[in-house]
């Protein structure tokens, strides 16, 4: 069994992963923060050890690490939190719907102004004086994207794009980096980053993460009991509280510290070194075959391990069910919740084949996908 779908979850865990999840539920699950007893104790202990784990690997400050279930949940709770009506966003060309799903729904409820940046890059990878000139068109409240492509793992200028634009604030959604290249939030000059637990972080499914600078204040998308002031009917006004509305996913936090600690000892540099040279190789190899064409591929740039490419007259589904059934091979064809990007890099709607590169794939795992392609590729 080949699994060649990091983009879309990493698989398998890092190692301790299910361990310390196991560890959790059997010894340290009470509620954390509620009351004082303790597994209750053991719980806070395991959540706040998570929180400064994955702020030591992303380069930030603990205090303003919050976890909710998914880069989804950050990115509806920043983008309705900071969007009131009359607010106006420019984003990129090549978000996934996490972002242009709540910013077309904000435009619709609220008249909030959308404004894409198309840029002349073939690749649509848009360049920071491309977001500089839609973002002194016209007042603006945000910009919103994505750190990396994640239909062809082309890694978007961030600082740049964040100091071109200064002082307006920048969200990224970096679902696609985290633990897959080296972050460190603090260098980024961005106003908050968001990710999931579950791609590059090897974490379980079900926790992610958001990262907010000093001064940039998020209203909570969700409220409830936090386990503090419970004298009161309204939030508190402290982090990490004041985000973390309910009862965390204390087993799923668990299991992402022990991710964070496996990258942090193996160096999330190596990591990315490892799946660079793999894909770089993948797309080597695939670019020779008759009738492979990749999709937004450069050599050499910096890119996530995730590689889009399509087989002439051969439809992507059919392609990836026999990859599957014949060879074993898992990777995903679509559009892989990005038609905007797929639009814009002229793959509407087919979509593409994608193979995500992880840290435990190899030179056997590459050899496999080429082979098949080959074989499948001939007519
Ligand atoms: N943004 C990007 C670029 C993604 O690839 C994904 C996951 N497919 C998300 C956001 C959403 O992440 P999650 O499903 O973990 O909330």
């Amino acid at each position: 069994m080949i699994y060649l779908d990091h983009g879309a979850t990493s698989w398998p865990k890092a190692p301790g992963v299910s361990e310390a999840m196991v560890r959790y539920l059997e010894h340290e699950a009470g509620n954390p923060g509620r009351g004082g007893h303790r597994l209750t104790v053991a719980a806070s202990r395991v959540i706040e050890g998570t929180r400064e784990d994955v702020a030591t690997l992303l380069g930030a400050d603990p205090e303003r690490t919050l976890f909710g279930s998914g880069a989804t949940f950050w990115l509806n709770t920043v983008l309705n939190s900071r969007l009131k009506p009359g607010a106006r966003v420019v984003t990129s060309a090549l978000e996934h719907n996490a972002v242009m799903r709540p910013l077309r729904a904000l435009a619709g409820s609220r008249g909030v102004e959308v404004a894409v940046v198309e840029g002349e890059d073939p690749d649509g990878l848009p360049t920071a004086e491309d977001f500089m000139v839609r973002v002194t068109e016209s007042p603006t409240t945000l910009v919103v994207l994505t750190h990396a492509s994640n239909v062809t793992g082309a890694v978007l200028p961030v600082a740049e794009i964040a100091d071109a634009v200064a002082p307006v604030p920048v969200l990224v959604d970096g679902a696609q980096t985290a633990g897959s290249l080296p972050v460190a939030f603090g260098d980024l000059g961005v106003a908050a980053f968001v990710c999931s637990g579950h791609k590059g972080l090897l974490g379980p499914q079900g926790v992610g993460v958001l990262l907010l600078a000093d001064g940039f204040e998020v209203e909570p998308w969700m409220l409830g009991g936090t386990g503090s002031r419970s004298e009161s009917e309204e939030m508190p006004e402290h982090l990490p509280d004041r985000l973390e509305a309910g009862t965390p996913n204390g087993p799923g936090i668990a299991g992402l510290g022990a991710a964070c600690r496996w990258l942090a000892e193996r160096g999330t540099d190596a990591v990315a070194e490892r799946k660079g040279a793999l894909v770089q190789r993948l797309a080597d190899e695939l670019r020779e075959i008759d009738g492979v064409t990749l999709h937004g591929w450069r050599d050499a740039a910096p890119h996530t391990g995730v590689l889009s490419f399509t087989v002439a007259s051969r439809d992507n589904g059919e392609l990836a069910t026999l990859l599957d059934r014949e060879h074993g091979i898992m990777l995903r064809a679509g559009l892989h919740c990005a038609p905007a990007a797929h639009r814009r890099i002229g793959t509407f709607p087919e979509g593409t084949l994608r193979a995500g590169i992880g840290p435990f794939n190899n030179d056997a795992d590459v050899n496999a996908l080429i082979d098949a392609i080959r074989e499948n590729s001939q007519f």
